[in-house]
Protein backbone atom coordinates (compact mmCIF):
# COMPACT_ATOMS: atom_id res chain seq x y z
CA UNK A 1 0.00 0.00 0.00
CA UNK A 2 2.91 2.35 0.94
CA UNK A 3 4.63 1.50 -2.02
CA UNK A 4 1.75 2.19 -4.36
CA UNK A 5 1.31 5.19 -2.39
CA UNK A 6 5.30 6.43 -3.16
CA UNK A 7 5.12 5.13 -6.43
CA UNK A 8 2.30 7.67 -7.22
CA UNK A 9 3.71 10.22 -5.87
CA UNK A 10 6.89 9.86 -8.28
CA UNK A 11 4.86 9.59 -11.07
CA UNK A 12 3.11 12.94 -10.54
CA UNK A 13 6.32 14.53 -9.92
CA UNK A 14 7.62 12.87 -13.20
CA UNK A 15 4.55 13.89 -15.45
CA UNK A 16 4.26 17.82 -13.73
CA UNK A 17 8.15 18.07 -14.62
CA UNK A 18 7.48 16.68 -18.06
CA UNK A 19 4.44 18.86 -18.51
CA UNK A 20 6.33 21.79 -17.12
CA UNK A 21 9.17 21.04 -19.52
CA UNK A 22 6.77 20.94 -22.76
CA UNK A 23 5.11 24.09 -22.28
CA UNK A 24 7.94 26.20 -21.96
CA UNK A 25 11.73 25.57 -22.76
CA UNK A 26 14.70 28.36 -22.45
CA UNK A 27 18.17 27.99 -23.93
CA UNK A 28 21.16 29.89 -22.43
CA UNK A 29 24.10 30.91 -24.21
CA UNK A 30 27.00 32.48 -22.68
CA UNK A 31 30.10 33.90 -25.48
CA UNK A 32 33.47 35.74 -24.24
CA UNK A 33 34.65 38.48 -26.64
CA UNK A 34 38.04 37.13 -28.04
CA UNK A 35 36.80 33.76 -26.84
CA UNK A 36 36.81 30.66 -29.03
CA UNK A 37 34.28 28.31 -26.45
CA UNK A 38 30.90 29.18 -25.82
CA UNK A 39 28.67 27.42 -22.68
CA UNK A 40 25.13 26.29 -23.65
CA UNK A 41 23.31 25.71 -21.05
CA UNK A 42 25.80 25.67 -18.60
CA UNK A 43 27.98 22.86 -20.85
CA UNK A 44 31.24 24.05 -22.31
CA UNK A 45 31.96 23.68 -25.90
CA UNK A 46 33.74 25.02 -28.83
CA UNK A 47 31.91 27.60 -30.62
CA UNK A 48 33.18 25.65 -33.68
CA UNK A 49 36.18 23.93 -34.97
CA UNK A 50 37.74 26.25 -36.58
CA UNK A 51 38.28 28.37 -33.51
CA UNK A 52 36.43 31.27 -34.18
CA UNK A 53 35.83 33.82 -31.65
CA UNK A 54 32.81 37.19 -30.92
CA UNK A 55 34.94 40.51 -32.11
CA UNK A 56 34.02 43.80 -31.63
CA UNK A 57 34.09 45.68 -35.23
CA UNK A 58 32.62 49.57 -35.53
CA UNK A 59 31.92 49.61 -32.33
CA UNK A 60 29.39 46.21 -32.28
CA UNK A 61 30.07 43.26 -31.38
CA UNK A 62 30.19 40.48 -34.36
CA UNK A 63 29.35 36.32 -33.58
CA UNK A 64 29.79 33.47 -35.77
CA UNK A 65 26.09 33.05 -35.74
CA UNK A 66 25.52 29.38 -37.47
CA UNK A 67 26.91 27.91 -33.91
CA UNK A 68 24.70 30.15 -31.99
CA UNK A 69 21.30 29.90 -33.74
CA UNK A 70 21.68 25.99 -34.28
CA UNK A 71 21.63 25.37 -30.22
CA UNK A 72 18.87 27.24 -30.17
CA UNK A 73 17.00 25.25 -32.50
CA UNK A 74 17.12 27.31 -35.13
CA UNK A 75 18.68 27.34 -38.89
CA UNK A 76 20.97 29.34 -41.12
CA UNK A 77 20.72 28.96 -44.88
CA UNK A 78 23.21 30.46 -47.48
CA UNK A 79 22.72 32.07 -51.04
CA UNK A 80 25.91 32.87 -52.73
CA UNK A 81 24.94 34.68 -55.64
CA UNK A 82 23.27 37.50 -53.70
CA UNK A 83 25.57 36.67 -50.63
CA UNK A 84 22.48 36.58 -48.62
CA UNK A 85 22.24 34.81 -45.38
CA UNK A 86 18.79 33.94 -43.62
CA UNK A 87 18.25 32.75 -39.99
CA UNK A 88 15.54 31.34 -39.01
CA UNK A 89 14.23 30.46 -35.55
CA UNK A 90 10.53 29.79 -34.42
CA UNK A 91 8.40 31.24 -36.50
CA UNK A 92 10.81 34.51 -37.37
CA UNK A 93 13.01 35.04 -39.71
CA UNK A 94 15.79 37.18 -41.12
CA UNK A 95 17.71 38.20 -44.33
CA UNK A 96 21.12 39.68 -43.85
CA UNK A 97 23.36 40.44 -47.18
CA UNK A 98 27.37 40.33 -46.40
CA UNK A 99 28.66 44.14 -46.51
CA UNK A 100 25.27 45.62 -46.28
CA UNK A 101 23.60 47.74 -43.37
CA UNK A 102 20.33 46.86 -44.17
CA UNK A 103 18.66 43.68 -42.90
CA UNK A 104 15.08 42.20 -44.02
CA UNK A 105 13.67 40.55 -40.65
CA UNK A 106 9.86 38.96 -41.60
CA UNK A 107 9.92 40.81 -44.99
CA UNK A 108 10.38 44.24 -43.78
CA UNK A 109 13.71 46.55 -44.62
CA UNK A 110 15.70 47.70 -41.61
CA UNK A 111 18.66 49.71 -41.24
CA UNK A 112 21.00 46.92 -38.83
CA UNK A 113 22.30 49.91 -37.04
CA UNK A 114 20.65 54.15 -37.81
CA UNK A 115 23.76 55.70 -35.85
CA UNK A 116 26.64 53.38 -37.74
CA UNK A 117 26.34 52.61 -41.39
CA UNK A 118 30.02 50.61 -40.57
CA UNK A 119 27.68 47.97 -38.75
CA UNK A 120 27.30 45.38 -41.36
CA UNK A 121 27.95 40.92 -41.66
CA UNK A 122 31.06 40.36 -42.79
CA UNK A 123 32.84 37.09 -43.99
CA UNK A 124 36.10 36.79 -41.76
CA UNK A 125 38.02 33.25 -42.28
CA UNK A 126 35.02 31.48 -44.00
CA UNK A 127 32.84 32.60 -41.10
CA UNK A 128 30.11 34.84 -41.31
CA UNK A 129 30.06 37.21 -38.75
CA UNK A 130 27.09 39.13 -37.96
CA UNK A 131 26.37 41.98 -35.62
CA UNK A 132 24.77 40.01 -32.73
CA UNK A 133 22.64 42.41 -30.95
CA UNK A 134 20.39 43.41 -34.34
CA UNK A 135 19.97 39.25 -34.86
CA UNK A 136 19.76 38.54 -31.66
CA UNK A 137 16.30 41.21 -30.87
CA UNK A 138 15.09 40.57 -34.07
CA UNK A 139 14.80 37.09 -33.87
CA UNK A 140 13.38 37.09 -29.47
CA UNK A 141 16.45 36.63 -28.14
CA UNK A 142 17.28 38.43 -25.31
CA UNK A 143 20.79 39.76 -24.97
CA UNK A 144 22.85 40.87 -21.59
CA UNK A 145 26.32 42.51 -22.19
CA UNK A 146 28.55 42.54 -19.13
CA UNK A 147 31.09 44.83 -19.84
CA UNK A 148 33.87 44.23 -17.19
CA UNK A 149 34.03 40.26 -18.39
CA UNK A 150 33.44 40.80 -21.67
CA UNK A 151 30.67 38.42 -21.77
CA UNK A 152 27.80 38.12 -23.55
CA UNK A 153 24.59 36.27 -21.92
CA UNK A 154 21.93 35.56 -24.62
CA UNK A 155 18.17 33.70 -23.57
CA UNK A 156 16.20 32.52 -26.10
CA UNK A 157 12.61 30.91 -24.47
CA UNK A 158 10.39 29.38 -26.64
CA UNK A 159 7.02 28.05 -26.18
CA UNK A 160 7.06 24.14 -27.49
CA UNK A 161 2.94 24.24 -27.43
CA UNK A 162 2.70 23.39 -31.70
CA UNK A 163 1.43 26.02 -33.48
CA UNK A 164 -2.71 26.14 -34.58
CA UNK A 165 -3.27 23.99 -37.68
CA UNK A 166 -4.10 25.29 -41.28
CA UNK A 167 -7.88 26.41 -40.25
CA UNK A 168 -7.65 26.76 -36.83
CA UNK A 169 -10.49 29.49 -35.86
CA UNK A 170 -8.19 30.99 -33.67
CA UNK A 171 -5.14 30.81 -35.98
CA UNK A 172 -4.28 34.46 -35.60
CA UNK A 173 -3.98 34.05 -31.85
CA UNK A 174 -6.16 34.90 -28.77
CA UNK A 175 -6.77 39.28 -28.68
CA UNK A 176 -7.43 38.94 -24.92
CA UNK A 177 -6.09 36.17 -23.28
CA UNK A 178 -8.86 34.84 -22.75
CA UNK A 179 -9.40 31.49 -20.64
CA UNK A 180 -12.49 28.84 -19.40
CA UNK A 181 -12.84 29.93 -15.98
CA UNK A 182 -15.97 31.31 -15.05
CA UNK A 183 -14.90 32.54 -11.85
CA UNK A 184 -11.64 34.03 -12.66
CA UNK A 185 -12.53 35.60 -16.20
CA UNK A 186 -16.29 35.88 -16.32
CA UNK A 187 -16.07 38.86 -18.46
CA UNK A 188 -13.24 37.05 -20.50
CA UNK A 189 -14.32 33.77 -20.86
CA UNK A 190 -12.88 31.83 -23.36
CA UNK A 191 -15.82 29.34 -25.47
CA UNK A 192 -15.64 27.07 -28.56
CA UNK A 193 -18.40 26.11 -29.99
CA UNK A 194 -16.70 24.05 -32.57
CA UNK A 195 -17.61 26.39 -35.77
CA UNK A 196 -15.86 29.51 -33.93
CA UNK A 197 -14.26 30.54 -31.13
CA UNK A 198 -14.83 33.69 -28.63
CA UNK A 199 -14.58 35.48 -25.63
CA UNK A 200 -17.66 35.79 -23.62
CA UNK A 201 -18.84 38.71 -21.75
CA UNK A 202 -21.27 37.45 -19.26
CA UNK A 203 -21.78 40.66 -17.68
CA UNK A 204 -22.57 42.61 -21.08
CA UNK A 205 -24.91 39.15 -22.42
CA UNK A 206 -22.51 38.77 -25.67
CA UNK A 207 -18.85 38.31 -26.58
CA UNK A 208 -16.20 40.57 -26.65
CA UNK A 209 -14.82 38.84 -30.02
CA UNK A 210 -15.54 35.95 -32.01
CA UNK A 211 -12.65 34.38 -34.41
CA UNK A 212 -13.26 31.95 -37.10
CA UNK A 213 -11.97 30.30 -40.26
CA UNK A 214 -13.48 31.04 -43.93
CA UNK A 215 -12.53 28.79 -46.66
CA UNK A 216 -13.62 26.79 -49.26
CA UNK A 217 -15.14 23.94 -47.24
CA UNK A 218 -16.48 26.10 -45.09
CA UNK A 219 -19.26 26.81 -47.76
CA UNK A 220 -21.73 24.57 -48.87
CA UNK A 221 -25.19 24.17 -49.27
CA UNK A 222 -26.79 23.75 -45.97
CA UNK A 223 -29.77 26.37 -45.53
CA UNK A 224 -30.54 28.97 -43.10
CA UNK A 225 -31.44 27.03 -39.94
CA UNK A 226 -32.96 29.77 -38.16
CA UNK A 227 -32.45 27.87 -34.85
CA UNK A 228 -32.34 30.89 -32.52
CA UNK A 229 -31.47 29.27 -28.79
CA UNK A 230 -30.09 29.86 -25.71
CA UNK A 231 -26.50 28.40 -25.27
CA UNK A 232 -27.04 25.68 -22.59
CA UNK A 233 -22.70 25.42 -22.46
CA UNK A 234 -22.31 28.41 -20.65
CA UNK A 235 -20.71 27.77 -17.23
CA UNK A 236 -23.54 27.66 -14.41
CA UNK A 237 -25.41 29.65 -13.21
CA UNK A 238 -24.78 32.50 -16.17
CA UNK A 239 -27.95 34.33 -17.55
CA UNK A 240 -28.91 32.49 -20.84
CA UNK A 241 -30.07 34.74 -23.22
CA UNK A 242 -32.56 33.47 -24.76
CA UNK A 243 -33.68 33.34 -27.98
CA UNK A 244 -36.66 35.73 -28.27
CA UNK A 245 -33.94 38.10 -25.57
CA UNK A 246 -33.53 41.18 -28.31
CA UNK A 247 -37.49 41.06 -29.23
CA UNK A 248 -38.89 44.60 -29.52
CA UNK A 249 -36.00 46.42 -28.93
CA UNK A 250 -35.59 47.66 -32.18
CA UNK A 251 -32.21 45.79 -32.30
CA UNK A 252 -31.25 42.74 -34.92
CA UNK A 253 -29.89 39.45 -33.83
CA UNK A 254 -26.77 40.02 -35.24
CA UNK A 255 -24.58 37.32 -35.88
CA UNK A 256 -20.50 37.11 -35.45
CA UNK A 257 -19.91 34.73 -36.86
CA UNK A 258 -22.35 34.63 -39.67
CA UNK A 259 -24.84 31.66 -41.24
CA UNK A 260 -23.73 31.96 -44.46
CA UNK A 261 -20.01 31.31 -43.79
CA UNK A 262 -20.75 27.97 -41.99
CA UNK A 263 -23.11 26.50 -44.91
CA UNK A 264 -21.29 23.03 -45.23
CA UNK A 265 -23.37 20.96 -42.56
CA UNK A 266 -26.49 21.67 -40.69
CA UNK A 267 -24.34 21.41 -37.37
CA UNK A 268 -21.97 23.97 -38.92
CA UNK A 269 -24.94 26.30 -39.36
CA UNK A 270 -26.83 25.70 -36.57
CA UNK A 271 -23.94 26.36 -34.26
CA UNK A 272 -24.60 30.16 -35.70
CA UNK A 273 -27.68 30.98 -34.11
CA UNK A 274 -26.82 30.43 -30.85
CA UNK A 275 -27.37 33.54 -28.35
CA UNK A 276 -23.70 33.57 -27.46
CA UNK A 277 -22.75 34.64 -31.52
CA UNK A 278 -25.46 37.63 -31.11
CA UNK A 279 -25.15 41.12 -30.51
CA UNK A 280 -28.11 43.72 -30.34
CA UNK A 281 -27.13 45.57 -34.25
CA UNK A 282 -28.94 48.15 -35.82
CA UNK A 283 -30.97 47.14 -38.46
CA UNK A 284 -29.37 48.78 -41.24
CA UNK A 285 -25.50 47.92 -39.91
CA UNK A 286 -26.61 44.21 -39.76
CA UNK A 287 -28.86 43.96 -43.03
CA UNK A 288 -26.95 46.69 -44.93
CA UNK A 289 -23.28 47.47 -44.21
CA UNK A 290 -22.32 44.40 -42.58
CA UNK A 291 -24.30 41.69 -44.81
CA UNK A 292 -21.98 43.83 -47.58
CA UNK A 293 -18.88 43.30 -45.75
CA UNK A 294 -19.78 39.00 -45.13
CA UNK A 295 -20.96 39.21 -49.10
CA UNK A 296 -17.72 40.86 -49.83
CA UNK A 297 -15.48 38.34 -47.82
CA UNK A 298 -17.19 34.99 -49.12
CA UNK A 299 -17.02 36.49 -53.11
CA UNK A 300 -13.02 36.49 -51.84
CA UNK A 301 -13.23 32.64 -50.70
CA UNK A 302 -14.94 31.73 -53.78
CA UNK A 303 -12.33 33.28 -55.72
CA UNK A 304 -9.71 31.37 -54.36
CA UNK A 305 -8.80 32.77 -51.10
CA UNK A 306 -8.96 31.76 -47.67
CA UNK A 307 -9.93 33.96 -44.60
CA UNK A 308 -9.02 34.25 -41.08
CA UNK A 309 -11.47 36.59 -39.18
CA UNK A 310 -11.74 38.35 -36.41
CA UNK A 311 -15.14 40.41 -35.26
CA UNK A 312 -16.19 42.15 -31.81
CA UNK A 313 -18.12 45.07 -30.47
CA UNK A 314 -16.82 47.52 -27.61
CA UNK A 315 -18.93 50.54 -25.95
CA UNK A 316 -22.11 50.97 -24.80
CA UNK A 317 -25.13 52.67 -26.50
CA UNK A 318 -26.60 52.41 -30.04
CA UNK A 319 -29.36 53.46 -31.99
CA UNK A 320 -32.22 50.82 -33.71
CA UNK A 321 -35.18 50.86 -35.68
CA UNK A 322 -36.39 53.00 -32.97
CA UNK A 323 -34.59 54.79 -29.62
CA UNK A 324 -31.01 55.15 -28.44
CA UNK A 325 -30.22 52.46 -25.79
CA UNK A 326 -27.09 51.34 -23.43
CA UNK A 327 -29.14 47.92 -22.59
CA UNK A 328 -32.07 45.42 -23.82
CA UNK A 329 -33.18 42.12 -21.97
CA UNK A 330 -33.83 43.92 -18.78
CA UNK A 331 -30.26 44.96 -18.23
CA UNK A 332 -28.69 41.67 -19.07
CA UNK A 333 -27.45 42.48 -22.56
CA UNK A 334 -25.22 45.62 -23.50
CA UNK A 335 -26.00 47.43 -26.71
CA UNK A 336 -22.60 48.07 -28.01
CA UNK A 337 -21.96 51.62 -29.56
CA UNK A 338 -19.24 50.24 -31.92
CA UNK A 339 -18.99 46.98 -34.14
CA UNK A 340 -15.26 45.34 -35.61
CA UNK A 341 -14.13 43.27 -38.14
CA UNK A 342 -10.77 42.08 -39.21
CA UNK A 343 -9.79 39.61 -42.04
CA UNK A 344 -6.95 38.65 -43.19
CA UNK A 345 -6.80 37.33 -46.75
CA UNK A 346 -4.52 34.42 -48.24
CA UNK A 347 -4.48 32.98 -51.60
CA UNK A 348 -5.27 29.03 -50.95
CA UNK A 349 -2.36 27.18 -49.79
CA UNK A 350 -0.43 25.42 -46.55
CA UNK A 351 0.94 26.57 -43.70
CA UNK A 352 -1.09 29.65 -43.21
CA UNK A 353 0.54 31.42 -40.24
CA UNK A 354 3.44 31.30 -41.90
CA UNK A 355 2.58 32.80 -44.86
CA UNK A 356 1.38 35.95 -43.71
CA UNK A 357 3.98 38.45 -44.81
CA UNK A 358 4.05 42.31 -44.47
CA UNK A 359 2.46 42.27 -48.05
CA UNK A 360 -1.23 39.89 -46.97
CA UNK A 361 -4.13 42.04 -47.36
CA UNK A 362 -5.60 42.97 -43.88
CA UNK A 363 -9.15 44.29 -43.87
CA UNK A 364 -10.31 45.92 -40.71
CA UNK A 365 -13.55 48.03 -40.40
CA UNK A 366 -15.39 50.05 -37.03
CA UNK A 367 -18.65 50.92 -37.31
CA UNK A 368 -20.94 53.04 -35.32
CA UNK A 369 -24.32 50.69 -34.36
CA UNK A 370 -26.67 52.94 -36.19
CA UNK A 371 -29.32 53.28 -38.36
CA UNK A 372 -28.11 56.04 -39.71
CA UNK A 373 -25.44 54.23 -41.11
CA UNK A 374 -23.80 54.15 -44.60
CA UNK A 375 -24.71 50.90 -46.31
CA UNK A 376 -21.04 51.15 -47.79
CA UNK A 377 -18.45 49.14 -45.99
CA UNK A 378 -15.39 51.05 -47.32
CA UNK A 379 -16.74 54.02 -45.40
CA UNK A 380 -15.41 52.57 -42.27
CA UNK A 381 -12.26 51.08 -43.39
CA UNK A 382 -9.41 52.15 -40.15
CA UNK A 383 -6.20 50.22 -39.38
CA UNK A 384 -5.88 47.02 -36.84
CA UNK A 385 -3.82 49.66 -34.74
CA UNK A 386 -6.97 51.86 -34.14
CA UNK A 387 -9.07 48.72 -32.64
CA UNK A 388 -6.57 47.17 -30.80
CA UNK A 389 -5.95 50.84 -29.27
CA UNK A 390 -9.98 51.28 -28.79
CA UNK A 391 -10.44 47.57 -27.51
CA UNK A 392 -7.24 47.05 -25.50
CA UNK A 393 -6.60 43.60 -27.96
CA UNK A 394 -3.93 42.49 -29.15
CA UNK A 395 -5.37 40.91 -32.43
CA UNK A 396 -2.42 38.73 -35.30
CA UNK A 397 -1.03 37.91 -31.96
CA UNK A 398 0.15 34.95 -33.20
CA UNK A 399 1.97 36.73 -35.80
CA UNK A 400 5.65 38.18 -35.32
CA UNK A 401 5.55 41.78 -34.24
CA UNK A 402 7.60 43.16 -36.65
CA UNK A 403 4.66 42.05 -39.10
CA UNK A 404 2.38 42.63 -36.97
CA UNK A 405 3.81 46.72 -36.73
CA UNK A 406 3.52 46.66 -40.52
CA UNK A 407 -0.01 44.99 -41.21
CA UNK A 408 -1.46 47.04 -38.39
CA UNK A 409 -1.03 50.01 -39.29
CA UNK A 410 -2.25 50.03 -43.30
CA UNK A 411 -5.84 50.85 -43.87
CA UNK A 412 -7.01 48.31 -46.74
CA UNK A 413 -7.21 50.28 -50.45
CA UNK A 414 -8.06 47.80 -52.79
MN1 LIG B 1 -0.68 46.82 -33.16
MN1 LIG C 1 -1.60 42.91 -32.67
Amino acid sequence: MRRTHLLAVLVTILLVAGLLGAALSSTTIKLWIGNASMSVNGAQQPIDPEGTKPVIVAGRTLVPIRAIIEAFGGSVAWESSTRKVTVTLGKDSLDLWIDKPQASPNGTTLAIDAANSAVVPVITNGRTMLPLRFVAESLGIDVQYDGVTRMITLTYSKSTVALPADGSNLLLGNPSNAVHDSSSSPDNCLMDSGYYIESYNRDRGEPNWVSWYVGSSSLGSTPRKDDFRADSTLPAGWYQVQANGYSGSGFDRGHNCPSADRTSTVAANSSTFLMTNMIPQAPNNNQQTWNNFESYLRSLVTQGNEIYVVMGSYGTGGRGSSSYQTTIDSGHVTVPAHIWKVAVVLSNGGKDLSRITTSTRVIAIDTPNINSIDSKWQTYLTSVDAIEAATGCDLLSNVSVSIQKVLEARIDNN
